[in-house]
């Protein structure tokens, strides 16, 4: 029988030590050449042990291999110029230095593939791999090529199409794509963002999932949700055109969140990853505080499709804090599952 409510992270895990500064976001290698490739495949291990441990039931990688979830995937494309930099205002909450788009853009080797096989090859668990969607990567570029946000991502979106069917072909599981800009963006996720996106799954035979958050505890976005009002609606604008989309599963948060539940009823008949674990503070989460967000969320997601998670990757946090939410994640999740089988 199919298990019920098998857990996941959004994403990121916090990185050892020995890798990367810890508790902090996009920071740089601590090691270099064949130390660092090292250094990443026993990071990841590490990263798939603290889940195992933890008893998640669909694993990743923790993201152990990138420094960034849009710019690593952007490095490894030509047509970027990473010296190029220039200063642009990212999902129009703050500023950042980011590449210059200098010429057509091509994916001229696989960019996760190989790190995706390693995953493979250690646990016969489902395992999922995340992917910066297409407009959330237009909005992390300056782009002085194609003076098009929609023609940039359309060609993203082939790359990212390319990049999954070989992913798939490495026995992934689960291809997510991250889609933070779907929240801010609703004009042109309604113009080309979910067509792009659906170019990105085109063919794909593995399950597809859509990451939409309110991003990392950084200060940026926190002061952005201050503005936000007593209720978070922005899912009320694109739910609708996912459900009617061939995305298979939606990703999104929930816990200490002011997003009101019966907004998931707008994708009923999909499958829901639903955050029950605040990425933006050390608080560990009870078992019991993880279960009464599940079992709010059960009024408007059937059981079988409901999927507890975070609400975005823990890259941030210490590797304690971390372990013990991904703990508090699958107790709470064994309480809610033991209620729906008694
Ligand atoms: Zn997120």
């Amino acid at each position: 029988m199919k298990l019920l409510l098998p857990t996941s992270t959004a994403g990121s895990l916090p990185k050892p030590a020995w890798l990367a500064q810890p508790e902090t976001l996009w920071s740089p290698w601590k090691l270099q050449g064949d130390e660092l490739a090292e250094g990443k495949r026993d990071a990841l291990l590490l990263s798939l042990q603290d889940q195992q441990l933890a008893g998640i039931d669909i694993v990743s990688d923790g993201e152990q291999t990138r420094q960034h979830f849009v710019t690593t995937f952007i490095e490894h494309l030509s047509g970027v110029d990473f010296e190029k930099r220039e200063i642009v205002k990212i999902r129009n909450r703050y500023d950042a230095s980011v590449p210059s788009v200098i010429g057509e853009v091509v994916r001229k080797k696989p960019v996760f593939v190989e790190d995706a096989k390693f995953l493979r090859q250690q646990t016969k668990q489902q395992i999922k791999w995340a992917l910066p969607g297409p407009m959330t990567m237009i909005d992390t570029l300056y782009d002085g090529h194609y003076k098009s946000r929609e023609k940039l991502a359309w060609e993203f979106a082939k790359i990212l199409n390319q990049e999954a069917k070989e992913l798939e072909a490495a026995g992934v599981d689960i291809i997510q794509f991250d889609e933070p800009a779907f929240n801010v963006f609703f004009d042109e996720v309604n113009d080309w963002g979910i067509a792009a996106l659906e170019r990105a799954v085109e063919g794909l035979k593995c399950e597809t999932a859509v990451h939409i958050c309110y991003g990392y505890g950084i200060k940026a976005n926190t002061d952005w949700k201050k503005t936000l009002g007593t209720e978070w609606r922005q899912y009320e604008e694109v739910f609708p055109k996912l459900q009617k989309s061939s995305i298979d599963i939606i990703s999104l948060e929930a816990q200490n969140s002011r997003v009101p539940m019966d907004l998931i009823e707008l994708i009923r008949g999909k499958k829901v990853m639903v955050g029950a674990i605040d990425v933006a503070t050390n608080t560990i989460e009870t078992a019991e505080e993880v279960a009464d967000t599940l079992r709010k969320a059960l009024q408007f997601v059937d059981a079988d499709k409901l999927y507890p998670s975070t609400n975005c990757g823990m890259t941030p946090l210490s590797r304690r804090v971390a372990r013990g939410k991904l703990e508090a994640l699958s107790a709470g999740a064994a309480i809610v599952r033991n209620e729906l089988t008694a």
